[in-house]
């Protein structure tokens, strides 16, 4: 049912248009014009209004013509940079760059395999229940899109299933990690380094302070921390009055996650005591945790579905963050599956075809084993 062919042109027509984050519209446009022809009733929202893109999310459903749990497959529909003019190169079973651009088959594999699917669903008369297709804006710039998706006026989602990772539909992510950052600008005293630097209190010691009292790193076994960078100073013979830290914690558990956060607190109020100074604290919930137990609904689905199209499921863990980890932090139960994606995020990105093909499957057996 799933054309290999045709899966392969949309994929280069859609690689062809330019999406880095925020300048999204070629692909909204696109991809909602592909649905509306297939019957989807397709809605732009206006999650742009809050991140300063040129598109909105595009939310797309379709009721069911049979009984059955209400599906949702999704995507990003933007690109790091540098995503303009890629210019993609069809090689045997792989499709790679002309080595200037990234590919964008993170996510546009997710993309044509959920539009393939959906052309396949309409020209075989296939039954199926209700199916939404979300495809998203700016998630390689924090998650926003779907931090700011508008649902509203949808049914509620039984299992949902991202197409953003590498290797096969058949391996389903089951937890990702919590995120949170952490800012700290430590403020001490000016002075001159060589006239009177007793006079002055060293921002730059007082974060060295906080950073050495922390631990960093691998915490244990689904936990880490780290400190990514330091800003301050001006020159080097003045005593630094103000000096920042940024940093992140993740953990699969949230109290974890919150104890490592108030670790560091703590690192950084002392070492700001110590010396006199003061220190202004931000602390930010990046995301929230994947954590799908193999009981859940949408796992149980993906694993049968992955077996329907001949793949052993293989449930996996993640260290980094996707649309899922805020779908789930808002109640829907969404795992990210492979969609064939390799070395994402540079020039040498590549896709695997067969991988692509197999998640254009994977949406077809999902919709037939969430048949009532
Ligand atoms: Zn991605």
């Amino acid at each position: 049912m799933i054309q290999r062919d045709r899966l392969i042109q949309t994929f280069l027509e859609l690689v062809q248009l330019d999406s880095e984050s925020k300048s999204e519209r070629p692909v909204a446009d696109y991809t909602a014009a592909k649905l509306r022809a297939l019957g989807y009733e397709v809605k732009e929202d206006h999650a742009n209004a809050q991140t300063g893109g040129n598109a909105g999310n595009i939310i797309a459903y379709k009721p069911g013509n049979t009984e059955g749990k209400t599906v949702m497959f999704c995507s990003h529909m933007d690109t790091v940079p540098p995503g303009c003019g890629v210019k993609p190169i069809v090689e045997g079973d792989i499709i790679r760059t002309d080595g200037t651009t990234v590919l964008g088959g993170d996510d546009k594999a997710g993309i044509a395999a959920i539009l393939e699917a959906a052309t396949a669903i309409e020209e075989n008369h296939m039954a199926h229940g209700p199916i939404q297709v979300v495809f998203t804006i700016s998630e390689e710039i924090g998650l926003l899109g779907a931090k700011y998706i508008d649902l509203e006026g949808f049914p509620k989602t039984d299992a949902a299933f991202l197409f953003d990772s590498e290797g096969m539909p058949s391996e389903i992510c089951v937890a990702s990690p919590y995120h949170i950052d952490i800012t700290a600008t430590f403020k001490g005293k000016a002075a001159h380094a060589g006239l009177e630097p007793e006079k002055g209190i060293n921002a730059i010691v007082m974060a060295s302070k906080a950073v050495a009292a922390m631990t960093l790193g691998r915490l244990d076994e689904e936990s880490c921390a780290n400190i990514g960078m330091i800003e301050g100073g001006r020159a080097t013979n003045i005593v630094t009055p103000e000096a920042t830290i940024f940093g992140e914690a993740r953990s699969l558990k949230k109290e974890r996650v919150d104890e490592i956060i108030n670790d560091m607190v703590r690192c950084c109020n002392e070492a700001a005591e110590e010396m006199n100074g003061t220190v202004e604290i931000k602390i930010e919930e990046s995301y929230s945790a994947v954590d799908l137990s193999p009981e859940d609904a949408t796992v149980q689905l993906g694993c049968r579905a992955a077996r329907r199209i001949g793949l052993e499921p293989k449930l996996v863990k993640s260290g980094g963050g996707t649309d899922a980890n805020v779908f789930c932090g808002n109640g829907i139960p969404a795992a990210n599956v492979g969609v064939g994606m390799c070395k994402i995020h540079s020039v040498e990105e590549y896709l695997e075809i067969p991988a692509m093909k197999a998640a254009a499957d994977f949406v077809l057996a999902v919709v037939e084993e969430a048949r009532a």
